[in-house]
């Protein structure tokens, strides 16, 4: 089997790139092929000798993403897009296009095992981890095909990158390394649904990202009703982990809450949260829940939400409401791949 070229960091591409007898200077050259220039093939290394890009086309593969549906939002300027893997799995990743710059979402495993009852992603289960070059590719590839810039990723997709440890922390070296697209790891936010002994290795690897809280709900109780994962890791220590990464990182911590009717808007839920929230350096998104097929869970109404965040403000919570993108084109959390998935 060849080797995946994309997933090798900078010192292991010199590495191999030495063992098989090359300058150094040549292991930078096709470095910046992969992850400045974001050639598809060997072949486009014209800076290559024709011999030493047959050899690298013998013993290497550049994993490229096929993309199997891209759909434009008529709403706003969001593009969604259903990329099919080397060996057929189906990934999905989102831009969209903020004043201060193109956001992509991307999706850091093919499915999810962690069982969140209202999303989308996790209904089929997980079928495989993605390796780092698959993640990098998602943001390559829409760079690519829209000519545009990508200045900010969110690892919101499908997936939990916490889930797939050691090829998500590959991924942000990468993504940020000054040689490769040299994305700010500031403009880089990762969300977890809570693997405290992960969260705390990522608190110790020195990067400047930032991480959310998948919190939504308030109580220990309510939390685990929602998300099979606290039962393993209990609100307080996920709470504890967060103000310990804060702490070490000095990054603030972004709790996410999606709004479901009649679950989790009540007034205990405001209660509770300024309870857990009031007095820690955070800040609170609130995603009225996006409805899934499969679930019966809605969203409460526009006015609703409001009167929820206006009273978390009160309560000195620094909380915003996140606005909706692309809702014509399946844009949220899982639902193109779902559809694939389930018409297959
Ligand atoms: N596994 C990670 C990241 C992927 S999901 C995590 O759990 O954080 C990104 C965010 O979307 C999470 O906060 C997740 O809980 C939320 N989400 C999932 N399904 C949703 C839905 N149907 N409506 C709104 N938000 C949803």
């Amino acid at each position: 089997m060849k080797k995946d070229i994309c997933s090798l960091d900078f010192g292991e591409l010199a590495e191999e790139i030495a063992g098989i007898g090359e300058p150094s200077f040549r292991s930078r050259q096709i470095f910046e092929w992969l992850h400045v220039k974001l050639a598809d093939s060997f072949d486009e290394m014209t800076n290559l000798s024709k011999k030493l890009r047959e050899r690298l086309d013998s013993e290497y593969e550049i994993p490229v993403l096929r993309t199997a549906d891209h759909q434009i939002s008529k709403v706003d300027p969001t593009e969604k897009f259903l990329f099919e893997l080397a060996d057929g799995n189906m990934i999905e990743s989102v831009l969209m296009r903020y004043s201060y710059g193109n956001s992509v979402c991307i999706s850091s495993q093919a499915g999810c095992r962690m069982g969140c009852r209202f999303c989308a992603s996790t209904i089929g289960g997980l079928e495989r981890n993605l390796a780092p070059s698959e993640m990098l590719r998602q943001i390559y590839q829409i760079q690519k095909m829209t000519g545009e810039r990508v200045s900010n990723v969110v690892i919101m997709g499908t997936g939990e990158p916490l889930d797939n440890y050691d090829n998500f922390v590959k991924f942000i070296r990468m993504l940020s390394d000054e040689h490769g697209l040299h994305i700010s790891q500031r403009n880089i936010t990762a969300s977890t649904c809570g693997i405290v002994p992960n969260m705390r290795r990522l608190a110790g690897e020195g990067f400047q990202i930032t991480l959310a809280l998948s919190l939504h709900a308030s109580s220990q109780e309510k939390r685990s009703s929602l998300m099979p994962v606290a039962n393993r890791y209990s609100l307080d220590e996920v709470l504890k982990a967060c103000d310990d990464y804060f702490t070490q990182t000095g990054r603030r911590i972004t709790f996410e809450y999606s709004l479901i009717a009649g679950v989790n808007d009540r007034p205990e839920d405001t209660a509770g949260l300024t309870a857990i929230l009031r007095g820690r350096n955070c800040h609170l998104n609130l995603i009225p829940v996006n409805p899934v097929r499969e679930r019966d869970y809605t969203r409460p109404d526009r006015k609703k939400a409001e009167e929820f965040k206006i009273k978390l403000e009160k309560n000195g919570i620094n909380v915003t409401i996140r606005r909706e993108r692309g809702s014509d084109i399946d844009g949220a959390c899982g639902q193109l791949r779902r559809r694939h998935v389930t018409a297959k």
